[in-house]
């Protein structure tokens, strides 16, 4: 556990009154978790604060209390500070932060690519999620939370762990998640409200993805696409495939597993590793990649077949030098 200078955070709060938060682009539990969480911390020191992210709140995270408060409203008014949560680089927020003219950046994350883009700091490579940081913020500074803010930790927690199956579910994630149970959260409903309330244009959706799987490189890479064009044909939206790329590594056999999501011009691509190959650092080799070393993403500007030949040629390199390739 990375320790943390927490007086700074405090004093920056203290010295501020008006708050920004915003995360990265495609929102996924860790980042609307993280940033109810410390919303209501703002709002409880009796501070002005707001959420402004460029991509819509996925459905399914729209149980947790104060998601309404979540907007897509580009903000029209000048901030003192901007607060990014989960967020490895500033350009992932997929908005212009000057118009807010903020004094202060306060940079909160968990990814060990994070560029150290705030004037203030607090990233924790070794905490699985966001949610991690802000519950030790919490907690070595004494501050009590209502159970809400303990299910937005919760849900933050076990998503990024991928429900409690990654390789990044370590003790402290756990017993993170055992003191928010005992404070009351409800984990079978918060397994429900994420993992198991599809729409039924949201399940079509995924059973055109699931209907799309196939084995590359010896089986030891699975695939899954997602064409946009798709989700208008259903009446899906983008954010009902959130979570498939998991579904990607449960073969066995596989070492790494993608999702592409495409466009005719754009190629995004969703990695996932049991634990052999980084594809973290394989994804950073891409001009914009980055991500966690079994869960990680990137785009190529080119069409599906083109990026997906570039991707498996990376990858078959990948396997070789690592000597998982008879
Ligand atoms: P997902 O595949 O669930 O969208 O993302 C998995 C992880 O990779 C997340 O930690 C996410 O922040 C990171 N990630 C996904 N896409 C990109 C990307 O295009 N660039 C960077 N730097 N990180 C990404
Ligand atoms: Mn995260």
């Amino acid at each position: 556990m990375t320790a943390m200078n927490w007086g700074t955070l405090i004093s920056a709060v203290d010295a501020h009154d008006s708050f920004l938060l915003s995360s990265h682009l495609s929102l996924d539990g860790d980042c609307v978790g993280s940033q109810l969480a410390l919303l209501w911390y703002l709002k409880s020191k009796g501070k002005k604060a707001a959420i402004f992210c460029a991509d819509p709140i996925p459905r399914k995270l729209t149980f947790l209390e104060n998601s309404e408060l979540i907007t897509q409203n580009e903000p029209n008014e000048n901030f003192d500070a901007l607060v990014i949560l989960d967020c490895s680089n500033i350009k992932r927020i997929g908005w212009d932060h000057g118009k807010i003219n903020p004094k202060i950046i306060i940079n909160i994350d968990h990814h060990r690519d994070n560029t150290d883009f705030g004037d203030l700091n607090f990233v924790d490579p070794t905490a699985a999620a966001t949610g991690l940081v802000i519950f030790s913020f919490f907690r070595e500074n004494g501050i009590d939370f209502p159970l809400h803010v303990a299910e937005s930790l919760y849900t933050a927690v076990m998503t990024d762990t991928g429900g409690f199956q990654f390789s990044n579910t370590s003790a402290r994630a756990l017993g993170v998640c055992s003191e928010l149970t005992a404070m009351g959260v409800d984990c079978a409903r918060i397994y429900e409200k994420v993992y198991s309330s599809h729409t039924r244009e949201g399940l079509t959706l995924l059973s055109r993805v699931w209907s799309t799987l196939q084995f590359h490189i010896d089986g030891k890479v699975c695939s899954m696409d997602m064409p946009l064009s798709i989700l208008d044909e259903i009446g899906a939206k983008y954010s009902d495939s959130e979570g498939m790329a998991d579904n990607t590594i449960i073969a066995d056999g596989v070492e790494v597993g993608i999702m592409t999501k495409h466009s005719l011009e754009e190629t995004h691509f969703s990695l996932r590793s049991k634990g052999k190959i980084d594809v973290g650092k394989l994804a950073k080799t891409i001009f914009g990649g980055g991500g966690h070393s079994c869960a990680a993403g990137c785009t190529m500007p080119m069409p599906y077949e083109e990026a997906m030949g570039k991707m498996l040629d990376i990858l078959e390199k990948e396997l070789e030098s690592k000597l998982l390739l008879v």
